[in-house]
């Protein structure tokens, strides 16, 4: 019987676990540890909760953590209370699945001035996440300025325009829901550095842009007008057609006549920021006006012009991606913000393998990609894996599964498995439906912790 450890429970986790419980069959036993009482990382956490239909996969994952030999270990930190080192001793083999949890810093002046917010933090916020249930956000002000084109950028601008009934029929936490239809914004302002046709937003998160009840989107006309740079770089290998069919969305926004709605969002693109300015909290920030240009290596970088603007605003939520984290006893390439790894296999200095180690999704490869990408990510690391296996590299160990519970107990770890999640899902999903809404989450570790309680002490 073989024993393997993989450490989160998001998309990348859940993938390896199937990938490995098809490889193996009844051969293997499977624990999926994660820090927090619930299963699902980023579909629970991070998915906006506008996209129900998104977060409807974690049905396929219910399927592998029902199976014969798969658990769910939550509330389990590996790092505090079991080190992957003692992982190692229990297990033929451990895959970090811990994602990119970080946002990356602009690195500007103003950047932590109140009212100034990682839209990571803003995620976590709405979606109930235990460690960001109880931040505050002023959204007494009219403009909020969001930083980046990426989907994160999208999905808040989204967020902060939606009407309470759309919010009512989501997953969103009941404060937010308050918060977000009490709000005062009536407008969000979405700065790229580059321009329209590099933008990094997939074309539904677009098109949806442009379909909000209560806001009138705005584009520029003459930021999608062709410019050379632009244009030789839709032609080139560079684009795909995500650019390409950005661009239309763009330009068709751009041709709009405003509808009449009570809010807006404007995409203005080719502005770099500068500094956030304000006495005491955000009022403003201050953008150089960027040009593009290409360089040795063929890619389009924005250059900052001379020019700037000042753009008022009571918030600014910084959304220019996520960054990984290390974990003790485990290499870790911090400018990267990745565990260095051959095809999921850890690396350390000089590429000398590290037995039994192995990563996926986003701290193996960035955070990039949508929650499919990490099927293929977590095949490849499984492949490596059985490759290993088959050179008979990874070694096996008899405790496996059966002593962690003993190991984590011996601690006082008061880990939740499978059944205690079904028991919070079950609570969550009765007062969702008690409201007509899909479920309302809990958001404290206690009120978790106790929900799952319910069914080990019967
Ligand atoms: P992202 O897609 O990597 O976008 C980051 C954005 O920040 C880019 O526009 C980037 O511009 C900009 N940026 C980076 N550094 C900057 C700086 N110093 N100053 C100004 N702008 C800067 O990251 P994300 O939005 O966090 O999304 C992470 C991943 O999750 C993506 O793969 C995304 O597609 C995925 N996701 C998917 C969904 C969905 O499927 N609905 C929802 C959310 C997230 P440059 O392009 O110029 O570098």
């Amino acid at each position: 019987m073989r024993h393997f450890a993989v450490v989160g429970s998001g998309p990348a986790g859940f993938y390896t676990a199937e990938a490995l419980e098809k490889a193996y069959g009844g051969e293997a036993r499977i624990d999926i540890l994660d820090r927090y009482p619930v299963p699902y990382g980023l579909i629970r956490f991070g998915v906006a909760p506008d996209h129900q239909s998104l977060k409807a996969v974690s049905k396929r994952y219910d399927k592998v953590a029902e199976s014969a030999g798969v658990d769910f270990i939550g509330n389990v930190s590996v790092g505090r209370d079991a080190s992957v080192a003692e992982l190692l001793d229990l297990y033929d083999a451990v895959v970090l699945a811990t994602g990119a949890p970080h946002d990356r810093k602009l690195g500007i002046p103003g950047e932590d001035l109140p009212g100034s917010h990682a839209a990571t933090e803003f995620v976590a916020w709405y979606n109930g996440h235990p460690d960001f249930a109880d931040r505050e956000f002023d959204l007494g002000c009219e403009r909020v300025v969001v930083i980046g084109n990426g989907n994160v950028a999208a999905d808040v601008a989204r967020m902060l325009l939606l009407p309470r009934p759309e919010l009512e029929c989501t997953d969103t936490a009941p404060y937010a829901i308050d918060a977000l239809a009490g709000s005062s914004v009536r407008e969000v302002l979405v700065l790229g550095r580059r321009g329209p046709a590099q933008a990094a937003f997939t074309n539904p998160e677009v098109r949806e842009l442009g379909e909000l009840t209560d806001a009138d989107v705005f584009v520029d006309r003459a930021a999608v007008a062709a410019d050379e740079t632009s244009a030789a770089f839709l032609d080139s290998d560079a684009a795909d057609a995500t650019n390409r069919k950005n661009l239309e969305s763009f330009t068709e926004f751009s041709e709009r006549e405003p509808g009449g709605k009570p809010k807006r969002v404007e995409l203005r693109f080719l502005r770099t920021p500068l500094e956030i300015q304000g006495d005491g909290r955000v009022e403003r920030i201050v953008a150089a006006v960027n040009r593009l240009e290409v360089d040795e290596s063929g890619a389009v970088r924005a250059r900052a012009t001379d020019e700037t603007e000042t753009i008022e605003c009571g918030m600014v939520l910084r959304s220019i991606g996520y960054l990984g984290t290390g974990i003790d006893g485990v290499p870790y390439d911090a400018a990267a913000g990745v565990i260095p790894n051959e095809r999921g296999r850890v690396t350390g200095d000089g590429s000398k393998p590290h037995p039994g180690h192995y990563v996926v999704g986003w701290i193996k490869r960035g955070p990039t990609g949508v929650i499919g990408t990490n099927k293929k990510d977590a095949q490849e690391t499984i492949e490596t894996l059985l490759e290993d296996a088959a050179a008979g590299t990874l070694p096996e160990r008899d405790a496996g599964a059966d002593a962690l519970p003993a190991l984590l107990a011996g601690r006082g770890v008061d880990f939740i498995e499978y059944d205690g999640w079904q028991e919070i899902d079950a609570l969550e999903q009765e007062r969702g439906a008690a409201a007509g809404r899909p479920r309302i989450k809990l958001t404290a570790f206690e009120e978790l912790l106790a929900a799952a309680r319910k069914e080990r002490n019967g």
